[in-house]
């Protein structure tokens, strides 16, 4: 069909105005595509070739805690932070998990009394993201169960909070809100990085997890990290893997360190980080854009609002710096009650605020698919009005 229409000129035009208006944005998820291009100009520095008797062993690394972690990831990532300066990896056990959703649970599971009478509560300031609620909970655990907001968390009793910066859908930097004894917490760190949010000093938490889905946006190769203080908890995580699948994809880890290496490589070498090829750099420049088409869009439209955001002085950019974060928490102002079925009206597919716990007025839209999708979006946007 596309073919058809692009041969013959003048009815052709109307029919593509037509699809354009009638295309579904579906932004309900925070699909990364919108790198595919950084790596596709990558070429060959970021290809991966494995021959058929390679990395067939379960083992990577039979002597370290985490036995399954392969030693040149391992390597990468600590090379990657120390570079970016956003995160403390001296005297921390590495480990590797399918996603960083796998170490999030393998985190509950090492952090949860193995005897205690009840399980213990686990909670996040609302708006918080959607996943937690429902992947603590999908096999009624008899270790944790979710308990809600943070800000309203008043059992006096031991709990694991989880502190997701920047936050995932507002986007904000977040830090614990409960803070009482017998408290313990785990850092979601998959957006601090300089393209999301100025890098201000690196984060030195007891559990800090990253995933390379939202840093370099390679969400299908579904391999994370965390950065871990305790021995113990680090042993709970690795054998909660084991269990849960003997490990993480060999084939996946080099991948990732493949990348995290063709990053390193590119950023470390400029003098002048405004080259196109460091990622970081190129990322912030992209998002910089889009956030301005955005509030552009908004305010052509009159029927919405966003949060604002606090400019400060970035370590790696080396300059202040706004932050641009991979979703944007929408708000419908006037009489709009809910958001995401009014843009659903518009074609536009968005997740409402109530899987956030927040209320039916805000959605949660992905700023990280492809720019023609995006660009559509930020057309279709600006022209919704009252
Ligand atoms: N944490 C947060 C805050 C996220 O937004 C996401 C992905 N949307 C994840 C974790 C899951 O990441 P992964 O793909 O590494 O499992």
């Amino acid at each position: 069909e596309a073919h058809i229409s692009r041969s013959c000129s003048a009815s052709t035009s109307i029919t593509e105005i037509e699809d354009r208006s009638k295309k579904v944005i579906n932004f309900d998820h925070g699909d990364p595509t919108m790198f595919e291009r950084f790596w596709q100009k990558m070429g060959d520095k970021s290809t991966v070739v494995i021959s058929g008797w390679q990395l067939m062993s379960y083992f990577s690394d039979p002597k370290s805690l985490c036995w399954f972690l392969e030693p040149e990831f391992a390597k990468e990532i600590v090379k990657l932070h120390k570079l970016v300066r956003n995160a403390i990896t001296d005297d921390r056990y590495i480990l590797v998990g399918t996603g960083s959703m796998q170490l999030f649970q393998a985190a509950l599971y090492a952090l949860a009394p193995p005897d205690a009478s009840k399980p213990i509560a686990v909670v996040a300031a609302a708006p918080y993201y959607n996943s937690y609620p429902l992947v603590t909970d999908y096999l009624k655990s008899g270790l944790y169960s979710w308990a809600g907001d943070a800000y309203t968390f008043d059992r006096d009793e031991p709990y694991i909070e989880l502190v997701t910066s920047p936050n995932n859908p507002d986007g904000y930097m977040r830090e614990a809100v409960v803070n009482r004894s017998g408290g313990m917490v785990i850092h979601d760190l998959a957006y601090y990085w300089p393209q999301y949010t100025p890098i201000t000093s690196p984060a030195d938490h007891d559990l800090m997890l990253f995933t390379v889905s939202k840093s370099t946006g390679h969400a299908g190769t579904r391999i994370g990290w965390a950065l871990v203080k305790d021995k113990e908890v680090a042993k709970k995580m690795t054998k909660f893997i084991e269990l849960n699948t003997i490990g993480v994809s060999k084939d996946s880890q080099l991948r990732a360190a493949k990348i995290l290496q063709a990053i390193s490589d590119n950023c470390q070498h400029l003098g002048n980080h405004d080259d196109g090829k460091s990622f970081f750099k190129h990322s912030h420049r992209l998002m910089t854009k889009r956030w301005e088409g955005l509030r552009d869009a908004v305010r052509q439209s009159g029927l919405f609002s966003l949060p604002e955001f606090q400019p400060r002085f970035c370590n790696y950019l080396d300059r202040v710096a706004e932050p641009h974060p991979a979703f944007a928490w929408l708000k419908c102002e006037g009489d709009i009650e809910d958001c995401e079925s009014f843009l659903r009206g518009h074609q536009i597919i968005t997740r409402s605020g109530k899987h956030f716990g927040a209320d039916s007025t805000y959605v949660r839209v992905s700023m990280l698919d492809r720019d023609e999708t995006f660009n559509l979006f930020l057309e279709r946007l600006s022209h919704i009005n009252s």
